[in-house]
């Protein structure tokens, strides 16, 4: 039987594949029942388990990342008390030697026993322990499974197949090397998730938050995924088929038209140039830059350096990856941007401790929390800086002490470089991304003290309608449109362009077509987007008239009917 499935559409375009489910949960494991003479292998299977699941929370405390929080001490502590705890160390052993049963299973029964007894604490902070229970059984299924605590590499399937978990992180998402699936699909997650910009950058269609995806598929079933659309048809008909096949087709016709344009200039139909810049995550994403044609690149997010490693990358590293695609662009504008981690990037081993990832300790808080890992990365940023054009793009500053801070940190780091006489662009722009409400409302900090601004509107929107980016069952509500954002927006723009500061939007507003008009209306004039989103964004801009923008941008920017702003916006993009 055919199942229409509907999600949150991410990246755009039509395919058709097999599944392959990623399996990842606790909840999944199988139950099977072993022969008497195997009894005893089992029990000793899940012995060693546990016993490298406990040497690999050990490494991890013994190799302490500098950055960690206070907190990644106490979380390893109360993982290993788990983990020695009789319920998840003895009760599953006598579970398989008297039930004949498989340790995953043995081990699934004892940790459900053991959450139902956390759920019923009065006590708040203990109740909520139950989900470190989880994390730590699951380390010992991966283990089990012979998978090292990482999820498995999905080598045994060809280019047509479909991926999907339930909910995947930027770093687990990165391991699986997701070029190999023609389409991601998961059952959590938002459109503008670390996740999700990763994957519109590969330009593979991909639907997030379908809920039940990962449960009503069967592995290998086939799927045809409308990532335009935002759906996805489980076992289709003939008919169905044929007609997606033929969108297929289309769509890939026109893809291919658009990236024609790659060495046109993007200039509105009334004379003005207009900057498309780039997003990328890695050195190795400059080919596609220069496949697109892009002017710049917008924002290097450095971050992505630091994931699914056991250590850090040293200045020298650095050092090199800034230097080659700063080298790369051959003296084009190359924004890069001091790491973001923390949220959803967290480096190796410093999962989910804080309670409130998105508020807490990320960005600029963080570097500025741990000197030494900043110092390190000003060095290699500064010393690429004679490579050609490069600035500095610093993430999450709030206001004036942060921006005071961080200006005082890079001049010490430019003195340290001077005492070695190592060489750097003195004169190398350093700018604010502008995507906390706090630093819209109090702008005046920034146009005084940086030299140039970079939106993100992932985050100014995230912040601005408290609004979890990460979290499906709240993306509904996650509306660039909504009044408060494009006040904040206009409001951004039209003072910059008044100070005569550079400013350029980068989070994923600036790739999405429906918004390129809005954005020019209100003064815009340099973008930055994934490349995939840069040969449609051309293309509109070439059948935009400056002119005619600005007054529906002007009103509605006084709309505030919701129904109101889509029909003019509709109006405008005509
Ligand atoms: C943004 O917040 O819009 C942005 C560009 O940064 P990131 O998506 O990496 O948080
Ligand atoms: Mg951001």
């Amino acid at each position: 039987m055919s199942v229409k499935l509907h999600g949150i559409p991410v990246s755009g375009g039509i395919a058709i594949g097999h599944a392959h489910l990623l399996s990842h949960t606790t909840l999944e494991v199988a139950h099977y029942v072993l022969p008497k003479k195997l009894v005893v292998e089992e029990v000793a299977r899940f012995d060693t388990s546990l016993e490298s699941t406990r040497t690999g929370l050990l490494a991890l405390r013994n190799n302490r990342p500098v950055q960690a929080a206070a907190e990644f001490d106490s979380f390893l502590e109360l993982h290993l008390m788990i983990l020695a705890d009789t319920h998840i160390s003895q009760a599953p052993r006598e579970m398989i030697e008297r039930e004949h049963c498989n340790a995953e299973w043995a081990l699934k029964v004892q940790m459900d026993a053991l959450v139902t007894q956390f759920e019923s604490f009065e006590d708040a902070y203990l109740r909520d322990r139950k989900t470190d229970v989880v994390q730590v059984v699951e380390r010992i299924l991966k283990t089990l499974a012979g998978q090292s605590g990482h999820v498995p590499r999905a080598t045994r399937h060809n280019v047509s197949a479909i991926l999907i978990a339930h909910d995947i992180s930027p770093a687990d998402l990165i391991q699986l090397r997701p070029q190999q699936f023609t389409a991601i699909l998961t059952d959590l997650g938002g459109a503008t998730s670390h996740t999700a910009i990763i994957v519109r950058g590969l330009n593979k269609p991909c639907v997030m938050g379908l809920h039940q995806a990962r449960k009503l598929t069967q592995e290998n079933e086939l799927l045809i995924v409308d990532g335009t659309q935002g759906v996805v048809i489980i076992n289709p008909d003939k008919q169905t088929l044929a007609e997606y096949k033929q969108r297929q087709n289309h769509w890939e016709k026109a893809q291919q038209k658009l990236r024609l344009l790659k060495s046109t200039p993007a200039i509105t139909q009334d004379g003005t140039t207009i900057e498309l810049h780039a997003n990328i995550e890695w050195p190795h994403d400059l080919a596609e830059v220069h496949a697109t044609g892009a002017t710049g690149i917008g924002l290097f997010r450095s971050e992505f350096l630091f994931l699914n490693r056991d250590n850090l990358p040293d200045e020298e590293e650095q050092f090199e990856a800034y230097r080659s695609v700063v080298k790369g662009m051959a003296g084009k504008p190359v924004t890069i941007r001091t790491f973001d981690l923390g949220a959803d990037k967290q480096i190796n081993g410093a999962q989910r401790v804080a309670n409130n990832p998105a508020l807490g300790l990320r960005a600029i808080r963080l570097c500025l929390t741990e000197p030494a890992l900043f110092h390190t990365q000003l060095r290699a940023l500064l010393r690429a800086s004679v490579y050609g054009n490069m600035k500095i793009l610093v993430p999450m500053l709030s206001g004036t002490n942060e921006i005071n801070q961080t200006l005082k940190f890079i001049a010490d780091v430019k003195t340290s470089l001077d005492r070695e006489h190592i060489p750097y662009n003195p004169d190398t722009k350093i700018g604010g991304m502008i995507e906390i409400p706090a630093a819209a409302l109090a702008l005046n900090a920034f146009t005084k003290k940086m030299d140039f601004l970079s939106v993100g509107t992932n985050d100014l929107i995230q912040y601005t309608l408290a609004i979890d980016r990460t979290d499906e069952d709240v993306a509904h509500l996650y509306d660039p449109l909504h009044p408060a954002v494009l006040h904040l927006l206009e409001h951004i723009i039209s003072t910059a362009n008044k100070a005569k500061m550079e400013i350029s939007v980068c989070g994923e507003m600036a790739g999405e077509v429906a918004y390129t008009r809005l954005l020019l209306g209100f003064g815009l004039r340099q973008f930055s987007m994934n490349t995939a989103q840069l040969p449609g964004i051309k293309h509109r801009i070439l059948h935009t008239n400056l002119a005619d923008t600005m007054p529906i941008a002007q009103k509605i920017l006084r709309a505030d009917d919701p129904i109101k702003i889509r029909e003019l916006l509709d109006r405008l993009n005509a």
